[in-house]
């Protein structure tokens, strides 16, 4: 199902014009307008899935296996020197477009970004580990 107010809808199906590097039936890869780094891609679904949450699972089990095809191709293709694969849920965890997506962001020696991806570091107790483990378990 598509949305039909939305704008990765309309970019994947070819509705408005974009850099595409990659398509097949259930997916467009494409240039984010805004790259972190030269490369930056995005793999969009074509059909409309709002998050992770939503996602098919199909289409989830298709999603990595081509996030790995393209890694590996775009890392011979512009001589980068890693790669982070990344994907938001939610406007808490920094999503902007709630169409499902996945990042990847070739990375460079001295791109200019923190080479890791930055977090705090919680420091937990044995006891609300445990809590926790208990939880997810
Ligand atoms: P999010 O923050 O939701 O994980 O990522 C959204 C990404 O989509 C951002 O990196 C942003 O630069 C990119 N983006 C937003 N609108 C457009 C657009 O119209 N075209 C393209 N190519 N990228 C877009
Ligand atoms: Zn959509």
């Amino acid at each position: 199902m598509k949305d039909d107010n939305c704008i990765f809808c309309k970019i994947a199906n070819g509705q408005i014009p974009t850099r595409s590097i990659y398509e097949d039936k259930d997916f467009n890869v494409i240039l984010d307008a805004s790259p972190a780094t030269k490369g930056h891609a995005l793999i969009l679904p074509k059909e409309h899935y709002a998050d992770v949450y939503e996602l098919d699972e199909t289409i989830a089990s298709k999603v990595f296996v081509l996030a790995k095809k393209l890694a590996t191709k775009m890392t011979k293709a512009l001589g980068c020197d890693g790669f982070n694969i990344v994907q938001n849920n939610k406007e808490v965890a920094g999503q902007t477009v709630f169409h499902f997506h996945m990042h990847l962001i070739p990375r460079y020696t001295d791109d200019g970004n923190n080479e890791k991806l930055c977090w705090n570091h919680l420091e937990l107790t044995d006891e609300q580990m445990d809590e926790i483990k208990n939880t997810l378990s």
